[in-house]
């Protein structure tokens, strides 16, 4: 299978330049010349994200099949693994059927956006919760609202408080409008919880710097950390998290927040394949991004393109030149710019046009800034518009209004608006439709003190220790170490399938369990403890 064009990528930049070239080329020459490789089959509008995990909006909202909305060029479900700039081929992982295929391109457009890499704080990406695409936000929502069960069901009061606090860390915008998203959710539910309706809920943002939303300016910045203090979410401000394990968040400072919930939305990390490709032709990145020409064209490269979040472009901003910063609005229109430059190219080769005159007809990646705007939950958001600041309800009216017009396609427009008419008239739905996940292996991490499991209790699961060491301590007061590279197996088990011992960290420690259908088959005969939720 080759292609005259590939886009690599199906978000904001890659959909938008298969819709410049479709525009160009017209739709039976953009199917058979221009191939569109993204992950998913949809367009993930991800500015709307927190809204889902807040309830306020359903998943189907925030997409949008890239079939329906990229219609003309040849979309093509799967995974790049690898690009090899030397034979013009892509590996493809399409699924557990057609793991390695292989496409080849003249032209490859590399739109692949960040990935998140939650490992650079111990702990975080065993217990935080990711939000990126629509699953972690539906697995968020439902993470939270059983929280709350939880909550309403159980008699120890410290366990009850550690199931109603919630951490968020990170303070840009993701981080602000998922905490404002999940406080409204809590209160709103609070009242049909008969056993919560007392209970003090606790949502604390965690953040680095001095200044939240550092990217809409410090005015803007004091304003959101007053309103989410008056709503009465923590902040934690020029502060870092250190570790984060099953049971606590703690922090730089030394001091821990207790909590069963760790929202991250730090870890942005440059995607192995774009690291790949500069390696390949010998370029220095710009903080893991591929420096890009004004037109689109990676530096040096006249048939290698890309552009969004993986891409560091040029960018004129009101006489200033910069670097096109990691936002929506840029991916989008350095997305068209680059279609439409390719779209050029392809016309000029056509015309056999020498390599001068096709440069001559690319046009340089422009755009207006036109503002930013971000929710702070409780129908209150922060806008910085055309250099205009607005805050308060109604910067929130802007936020829906412009939100609702930048939603690709009329459907997603009128469902959306159908959704926020109901959200505002009815309550936020609090059923769980997620299954329990069938998590059969999984990670966890665990300070000196904090136990794997205690004597007594079932064994739901056996560990690896990966990293660490734990002490199995048993009644008659004897002690044994379980070392970095050893398991924690029903040897520690009595005859009725409970641990006869606590198992301990006594220093920092990484574990692999093993539950579920994973458990039987390590055991052999322990009979498994019902699965719950994570
Ligand atoms: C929760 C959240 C909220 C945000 N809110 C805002 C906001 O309010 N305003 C704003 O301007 N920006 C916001 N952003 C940032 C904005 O979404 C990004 O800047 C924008 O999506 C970048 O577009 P892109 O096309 O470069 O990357 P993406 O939109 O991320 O697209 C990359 C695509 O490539 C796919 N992909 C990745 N790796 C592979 C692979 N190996 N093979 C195949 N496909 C692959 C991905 O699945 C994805 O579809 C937010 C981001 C998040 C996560």
């Amino acid at each position: 299978m080759e292609f005259d064009v590939v886009i690599a990528g199906g978000g904001f930049a890659g959909a938008h330049a298969a819709r410049a070239l479709v525009k160009a080329l017209g739709r039976e020459e953009a199917t058979r010349r221009v191939a569109l490789v993204a992950e998913r089959n949809v367009l993930v509008f991800h500015p709307m994200l927190a809204e889902v995990a807040g309830a306020s909006l359903s998943p189907a909202d925030v997409v949008n099949p890239l079939r329906h909305y990229c219609r003309g060029v040849t979309v093509l479900q799967g995974a790049v693994r690898a690009v090899d700039l030397a034979a013009r081929t892509l590996t493809v992982d399409g699924g557990r059927f057609t793991r390695d295929q292989t496409i080849g391109f003249r032209h490859l457009a590399i739109t692949l956006g960040s990935i998140t890499d939650l490992s650079r704080v111990p702990g975080m990406a065993e217990h935080g919760w990711p939000l990126k695409s629509v699953a972690d936000a539906l697995r968020l929502r439902a993470a939270v609202i059983n929280r709350m069960e939880e909550a309403n069901l159980v008699a120890d009061e410290r366990v009850r408080a550690r199931l109603l606090t919630f951490v968020v860390v990170g303070g840009g915008y993701t981080g602000v409008e998922v905490a404002g998203q999940i406080h409204d959710l809590l209160h709103e539910a609070k009242r049909f919880y008969t056993r919560l309706r007392d209970e003090h809920i606790r949502v604390a943002l965690v953040h680095g710097h001095k200044q939240l939303l550092a990217e809409i300016g410090p005015k803007l910045g004091d304003y959101t950390a007053r309103v989410l203090r008056e709503r009465g979410i923590e902040l934690y401000l020029e502060t870092r998290v250190a570790e984060a394990t099953a049971s606590r968040v703690v922090l730089a400072d030394g001091r821990a927040i207790e909590t069963h919930t760790i929202i991250s939305t730090i870890g942005n990390a440059p995607s192995p394949v774009v690291l790949d490709v500069a390696r390949q032709l010998g370029l220095e990145t710009e903080r893991g991004r591929l420096p890009t020409e004004p037109t689109l064209r990676v530096k040096g490269q006249r048939e290698l393109w890309a552009a969004g979040d993986c891409a560091a472009t040029p960018w004129n901003d009101r006489g200033e030149v910069k670097t096109a910063p990691p936002t929506a609005q840029l991916a989008q229109r350095a997305g068209t710019q680059l279609g439409a430059n390719l779209a050029r190219v392809l016309r000029a080769e056509a015309e056999g046009a020498g390599a001068a005159e096709i440069d001559a007809r690319l046009r340089p990646f422009t755009h207006r800034y036109l503002g930013q705007l971000a929710s702070i939950g409780a129908r209150q958001a922060v806008a910085e518009v055309l250099g205009f600041h607005f805050r308060g309800f109604f910067a929130w009216w802007m936020w829906r209004t412009i939100y609702l017009a930048k939603l690709p396609g009329v459907m997603r427009r009128l469902r959306v608006t159908i959704d926020w008419t109901f959200e505002a008239i009815f309550r936020r739905d609090i059923s769980v439709v997620l299954p329990p996940p069938d998590e059969t292996m999984r990670a966890i991490h665990l300070e000196p003190g904090e136990p794997m499991a205690r004597r007594g209790e079932p064994v739901r699961a056996v560990g690896y220790v990966r990293r660490g060491r734990l002490e199995a301590r048993a009644e008659d007061g004897s002690a044994a170490e379980i070392a970095e590279g050893q398991v924690v197996d029903q040897t520690w088990a009595d005859a009725e399938g409970r641990w006869r011992a606590d198992l301990v960290a006594t220093e920092s420690s990484d574990l692999t369990l093993f539950r579920g259908r994973a458990l039987e088959l390590f055991t052999g005969e322990l009979r498994l403890a019902p699965r719950g939720a994570r």
